[in-house]
């Protein structure tokens, strides 16, 4: 079983999006099809896939504001400071063309890019049958919502991601870490995934190891320490060609291509 044995809707304009969100309830969403194809496969769920790709908010990209169909060969070729990482570490070269913002971000999958942005503390733009809302990130995908994600917006900022693999690299990393610097302080705003059950975002003041790893299980810990230092060196390296540059790109130095 695959999308083709869905019917498949792709909207051009928001107010088509919405108006089929209103007719059809029970629609799921596609992205890249990723990982949403191989779970129609294996599941041989039939229905309708909403498409909200062709929908232009959703290919926004401007400082601060990223659609979520953008893809991640895009993202990662855009040099943004922590998203181009993130997106770059993804999957493979092919299926980076079809992966979208949108998927990674959704709760079912949570991934890199979601990560980067939580430490980013952003916000998300999502479709209601009402019409678009904004809220935070982090909500949006804890209520395993049935409201789309359009956009995500953010405060551009310094930042920074790591991941550490299995060798050979599995589909999941074992850790990953994606970092910014609170504003106008030396603490900083971390989110981790993979080696916590959940992703999650903390505070790290004063001692960063050892207010990382109280969240993290034992038998974590090294690889978490590991990526942590890796992740704040990149984090410094950051904030210095951040400095010397205007921040005019997605995040940082860099723009999209
Ligand atoms: C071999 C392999 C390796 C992978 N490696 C990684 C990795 O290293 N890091 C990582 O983060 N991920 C990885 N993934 C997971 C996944 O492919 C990516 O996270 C990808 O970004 C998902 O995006 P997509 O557009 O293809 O999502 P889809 O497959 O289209 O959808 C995935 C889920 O997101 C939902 N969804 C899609 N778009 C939206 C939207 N706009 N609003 C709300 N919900 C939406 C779908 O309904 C579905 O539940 C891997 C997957 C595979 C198969």
């Amino acid at each position: 079983m695959t999308a083709a044995t869905c019917e498949v809707l792709s909207p051009g304009s928001l107010a088509a999006a919405q108006a089929l969100l209103r007719d059809r309830p029970d629609a799921r969403f596609l992205g890249g099809g990723t990982l949403l194809h191989r779970e129609l496969a294996r599941t041989g769920w039939t229905g309708t896939l909403l498409d909200l790709t062709r929908v232009p908010v959703a290919h926004a990209w401007q400082p601060g504001q990223l659609g979520a169909a953008i893809t991640m060969d895009r993202l990662a070729a855009s040099g943004a400071a922590g998203l181009a990482p993130a997106a770059a570490s993804i999957g493979n070269p092919d299926m980076r063309t079809r992966a979208t913002v949108g998927g990674n971000c959704s709760p079912q999958v949570s991934g890199c890019v979601y990560l980067a942005l939580l430490a980013l503390d952003a916000a998300a733009v999502v479709l209601t049958p009402d019409g678009p809302r904004r809220a935070p990130l982090a909500r949006w995908n804890a209520s395993g919502t049935g409201a789309p994600l359009l956009a995500v917006r953010f405060e551009p900022a310094p930042m920074a991601f790591e991941r550490i693999d299995t060798e050979p690299r599995g589909p999941r990393p074992l850790c990953a870490v994606a970092l910014t610097r609170l504003p106008g302080g030396d603490g900083l705003r971390c989110a981790v995934g993979y080696a916590v059950p959940r992703p999650r975002v903390l505070t790290l003041e004063g001692d960063p190891y050892g207010a990382l790893l109280a969240h993290v299980p034992a038998d974590r810990h090294e690889i978490t320490e590991r990526c942590l230092r890796q992740a704040l060196d990149q984090l410094r390296g950051t904030e210095e060609s951040w400095t010397s540059c205007t921040g005019s790109g997605l995040n940082g130095p860099g723009s999209p291509p």
